[in-house]
Formats: C-alpha cells, structure tokens, sequence
C-alpha cells in the first residue's frame, strides 16, 4: 500500500499552476502574483522634501547664525522653477520637488520662522544657527527602488502593502494565477439535504459543507453538485455534470472503499482511469486518486473525520499547487505528548487539543479518535502526525502537529 508521502507526490506530479489572468489592482488583494514584478522607474522619481522647512544651500549655513532670503514657495505636487543662488533659501512642503541649487533642507522647527499655522505666507527672510550637511532632508531619486529592480516576486500571496507598492508603480492590474474551480460532491442513499426532517435511517450530508469551506479557505472556487445516490446511473450523472464544469479537480467523498454499494471506483474506470484507492494512513485509509474524462479526480473517505484529514493532507497542498502559490497552508509545529499514544504503524492523524507551559506546546489527545465523531474534531487545536512503523510515543516526547 502507498504511504502517504508516495500518495502526495503521486497527487502532486498531475498539478501545475498554469492558467493566469490579468486582473485590476484593487481587486488583487490575496491573489497569487504570476510574474516577476520589476520597477519600470526609479523611486522616488525626484528628489524630494522629507520634512516642512526650508531648502537651501549648505555653503550659507554655519554653527553661528545665519540669515537667508526666502525667494521662493514650493507646495507639494509643484515643478520649482527658480534656482538658488547663494544666499538664498525656498520655503518647501513635505514631499515637494527640491529646487535646482539646494542641496538640503532645513526644518521650520529649527528656524526662527514661528508662523506654521496653515495658510501662512512664506517670511521674507529666516534666520537659524546650525551647520548643514549636503543631503539632509532630502530623499534622493531612486533611494528606495531602482528602475529594473525586481521588487516582488512570482507566487507571492498578495498582502495589503504589496499592493500600495503596485499602485506606486504605476500598476494598474497584475497578472495573478486563476483561482482552482473544485467540483464537489457527497454520495451515499442515508445522505439528507441539510433542512430536510431526519428521516429513519438517514443522516445530513455534514461533508459538502465541510470540505466547501475547506476548499474556499484554500482560495479556491467551488462548485457544489450536490449528493449522489448509490447507484451507477447516479453517479455517473454527478460526475458527467463535474466534467462539463471543466473544473480543475473533481473532489467526492465517500463511496470509495469495499461496501457493496460503492461504484465510484467503478464509475471512473469506465470513463478514466483509478491511479489507486488505498493509502497506508489512520484515519482516511480509502482515499482515491484518478481521473475523469481527463479531469483530475480525488475521492474522499465518507467518515466526515476522515474526509477532512484526507483534505488536509492531499487537496490542500494539491489546490496550493494549483494556485501558484510558494507558501501558505497550514502550519506544522513540534507538540510534547503529555500522555503515551498507541498506534498501529500506519501514519496516523490524531485530533489532540493544545496548551502552552513554559514556552512547550503541549497535546493531549481528544479522547474517542472514531472517524465519525466530529465533535472532537471540533474540540481539537491539532492533528499530531504519528509516523509510520511508530506503535507506542511514550509520554514525554515530541511529534509533528498541523496546527487547525
Ligand atoms: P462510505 O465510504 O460510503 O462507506 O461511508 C462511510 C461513512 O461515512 C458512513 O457512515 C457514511 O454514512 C458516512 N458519510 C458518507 N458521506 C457522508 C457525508 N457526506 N456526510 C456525513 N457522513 C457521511
Ligand atoms: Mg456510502
């Protein structure tokens, strides 16, 4: 039987990101960059004012005082056309193009110039003692970004500031990676729309709204088709409907194991092919891969813990794949077991819940581990990941958890 790693890589060699779309910037946010994002010009693209004040040329300035003529105002979002010459000084905002001459600028703090109330005229004259060096106050062009610099890189997740550095630029829309469109289905004749009246014999379909949210929390679309019932002719409808989507992946869960009612296996051989159906892991150990009229099939258990640990492991990284996106996903850290945790050597995936002492993260595990109790996966902060071949951790030692 496949380990769980061998099933993963078998997964993931099918996936590449490759479709891209461009797309306004404002709708960018937490999309995935496709390209190299390069600075077409140099910021900033003037040598600009960092502080309200007054440019001027340092050859005038010494420790004792020294007194200028202001012969010109420059606001931001202005051209200057003036040059200084010596003895000279421009009143100049935050932000404003330095004029032709000057070589630093003085803050109005540091002047005899006490009128900063807005609107004020500029003085005539201001007077000040402090020695200037070239350079001070100014932000030179180019001293944040160079043009042709490579400023982010492909497979960046976009965050906020990424992009107000964008629009800096001059981007108007970006080339961002398609989001992956997952058709979803359950299967199983107990399975009742949610809102129906519980019926003899039947249960809700919990999966569709577990793994639909797990899906959208990968930034992936999903496409709901509902449940398919226990025969062949049923579910050869959902899965003929999964195609016509021309989805990336066709997900399903349940109907993949030994049960005499389970066709799915059967279904997609007669239109595809079954790569395999079995993994050596706890829980989750039927877990189908294959393919569908040429789309990528992936087949959960039905145990609705199952199904989700089955999620995390193989579509998750399968849809971040798809996505483009370099990282991400959940996170893996080191957990102390505070208890001894059997297992049976197959990688197992436990629900355990978190506390921290002293800087340890600490896991206990939830109790009954059944792959239809919910619950406790509700109740759990990790899954910690007993390795293969592993029987018995001993209380006191440490194990990987993938953090929920
Ligand atoms: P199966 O793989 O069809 O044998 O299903 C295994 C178990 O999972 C059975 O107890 C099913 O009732 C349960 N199950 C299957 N699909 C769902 C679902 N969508 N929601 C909740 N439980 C399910
Ligand atoms: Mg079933």
């Amino acid at each position: 039987m496949l380990t769980v790693n061998e099933a993963r890589e078998r997964i993931l060699s099918q996936f590449t990101a490759s479709t891209t779309e461009r797309i306004p910037l404002i709708d960018a946010a937490s999309r995935v960059l496709a390209v190299d994002i390069s600075a077409n010009d140099d910021y900033p693209p003037f040598d600009n004012s960092a502080v309200d004040g007054f440019a001027l040329r340092t050859e005038d300035t010494s420790a004792s005082s020294s007194t200028l003529n202001v012969v010109a105002d420059i606001p931001a979002g202005s051209a200057p056309t003036v040059t200084l010459r010596a003895g000279q000084a421009a009143r100049i905002m935050t932000g404003a193009q330095i004029p032709q001459g000057a070589d630093c600028v003085i803050p109005v703090e540091d002047t005899n110039f006490k009128n900063r109330s807005a609107g004020t005229v500029p003085p005539s004259m201001i007077t000040f003692s402090q020695q200037m060096q070239a350079g001070k106050n100014i932000r030179t062009r180019g001293m944040d970004i160079r043009a042709g610099e490579i400023v982010i890189k492909q497979g960046r997740i976009l965050k906020p500031q990424d992009l107000g550095l964008l629009a800096t630029l001059g981007y108007t829309d970006v080339s961002v990676y398609k989001k992956a469109r997952v058709a979803l289905l359950s299967s199983g004749d107990e399975l009742l729309e949610l809102g129906a009246p519980l019926e003899p014999g039947k249960i809700r379909d919990s999966n569709s709204y577990a793994l639909a949210a797990a899906i959208l929390s990968a930034d992936a679309e999903v496409i709901r088709l509902g449940v398919a019932k226990d025969t062949r002719a049923s579910v050869t409808d959902l899965l003929d409907k999964a195609a016509q989507e021309h989805a990336d992946l066709i997900l399903s869960s349940a109907g993949v194991s030994v049960g005499a009612f389970d066709f799915i296996k059967e279904v997609i051989e007669a239109n595809g092919s079954m790569d395999f159906w079995k993994v050596n892991m706890r829980p989750g150990k039927p877990l189908a891969f294959g393919s569908y009229r040429g789309i990528p099939f992936i087949g959960l258990p039905g145990n609705p813990v199952s199904a989700f640990v089955g999620f995390e492991v193989f579509v998750r990284p399968t849809l971040e794949r798809l996505s483009g996106k370099l990282d991400g996903g959940r996170q893996t850290v080191r957990v102390r077991c505070v208890e001894e945790i059997t297992s049976d050597g197959r990688e197992s995936y436990l629900r355990a819940t978190l506390h921290t002492q002293e800087g340890i993260r600490l896991a206990t595990l939830t109790g009954h581990q059944g792959s239809g109790n919910l619950l406790s996966l509700v109740q759990a902060d990790a899954l910690l990941i007993i390795p293969a071949g592993v029987k018995c951790v001993p209380a006191g030692s440490e194990v990987d958890a993938i953090l929920l």
